[in-house]
């Protein structure tokens, strides 16, 4: 395909994006061109364009991936996907498929795996070039726009409650009712949880009340863990903290009932004290989840082309990136950023 297309680049790490017009991209043997139609924004993009984690994204590159467009040219070899299907561009871009990670759907954790919008340009542009072996397939009768969030912010939060092996009847603490947080307890519930909501906001706790949550429990307000035990009779099977909060993790791994599982998917900086003896003597599993594999990315899709879950949305356009990277950073987003790249 011939022609410009708008991407926001970060050129300079800690600096503002900068709207460029580059050509459109080749997609090589096996891939695919992607005319990007929605992005969301997740916080892993405001790290990448700081450079914050040990492994930086290689300078200039594209952020964003939550991209949900359609294919609109095939480079050769390709049978996964054909022109018109819509489809995802999420974090996990691609993998080798062979090593003992991708043999057994663990793929997030594969040493070669690529990362959109990180070791490769993302989708805050209005074309991506995709592997249509890792694309996520978007059901029909699912918009772009509402698409976008669950591909990281959905999947994550539904891989995070698999984690758990908390079973249907079951308890399970979703702390931290944000962008991942809101998801979370629509698919707990829609998996036949009980849900316990744990925030330190007031309106949140509302928020989660109106989407289903059983209990709710201010962690600002009292012992939020021995709240959170009496809701829920000694403790919840499954713990999932997405608050990006050290408190909140030492506090969850409390809640969490014996044999139980705290899942955690938060990633605030540093380290927290685990209180060994409480994990040794109750056996409770601290574990760490990221992203899920291509099936747990079409359940996660299918829960919303059912109607059972439905992300909060905030449409923005292209060009109002750095304001959004300027909220996110002050904590400043209630629900999640969706760039509506069609219209840009
Ligand atoms: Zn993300
Ligand atoms: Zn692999």
């Amino acid at each position: 395909m011939k022609g410009m297309m708008q991407a926001a680049v970060v050129e300079q790490f800690r600096e503002a994006l900068v709207l460029r017009e580059l050509p459109i991209p080749t997609p090589g043997t096996g891939q695919v061109l992607v005319k990007t139609e929605a992005c969301g924004v997740c916080h892993t993009d405001l790290h990448a364009a700081n450079g914050d984690w040990p492994l930086k994204p290689r300078l200039p590159f594209t952020p964003g991936h939550e991209g949900i467009g359609i294919v609109v040219a095939l480079g050769s070899g390709v049978t996964a996907v054909k022109e018109g299907d819509r489809v995802g561009v999420p974090w996990l871009y691609s993998a080798c498929g062979h090593c003992e990670y991708c043999l057994a759907a663990r793929e997030p954790v594969c040493a070669e795996a690529k990362f959109g919008g990180y070791t490769v340009n993302g989708g805050f542009a209005q074309y991506i070039v995709a592997d249509p072996q890792y694309v996520a397939h978007i059901p029909a009768g699912l918009a772009a726009t509402e698409a976008a969030p669950l591909i990281c912010a959905g999947i994550t939060s539904y891989k995070g409650i698999k984690e758990t092996q908390a079973q249907p009847g079951q308890w399970i603490v979703i702390s931290g009712i944000g962008g991942l947080g809101h998801l979370g307890i629509q698919y707990a519930k829609a998996m036949g949880l009980h849900v316990c909501a744990v925030d330190i906001d007031e309106g949140k706790l509302d928020h989660a009340k109106r989407l289903g949550a059983d209990a709710c429990v201010n962690a600002k307000s009292g012992d939020p863990v021995a709240a959170v035990k009496k809701a829920t009779d000694g403790g919840a099977q499954g713990v999932l903290i997405t608050a990006p909060s050290l408190g909140a993790f030492k506090q969850g791994v409390g809640m969490t009932r014996k044999w139980g599982t705290c899942v955690l998917v938060g990633l605030p900086p540093g380290e927290f004290p685990t209180p060994l003896f409480d994990v040794v003597a109750n056996c409770i599993a601290i574990r760490g989840s990221f992203v899920g594999n291509r099936l747990e990315m079409a359940e996660a899709l299918a829960f919303a082309a059912e109607g059972k879950v439905k992300a909060d949305i905030e449409l923005q356009p292209l060009s109002a990136i750095n304001a959004v990277f300027e909220r996110l950073a002050h904590g400043d987003v209630p629900s999640r950023v969706v760039l509506d790249i069609a219209s840009t």
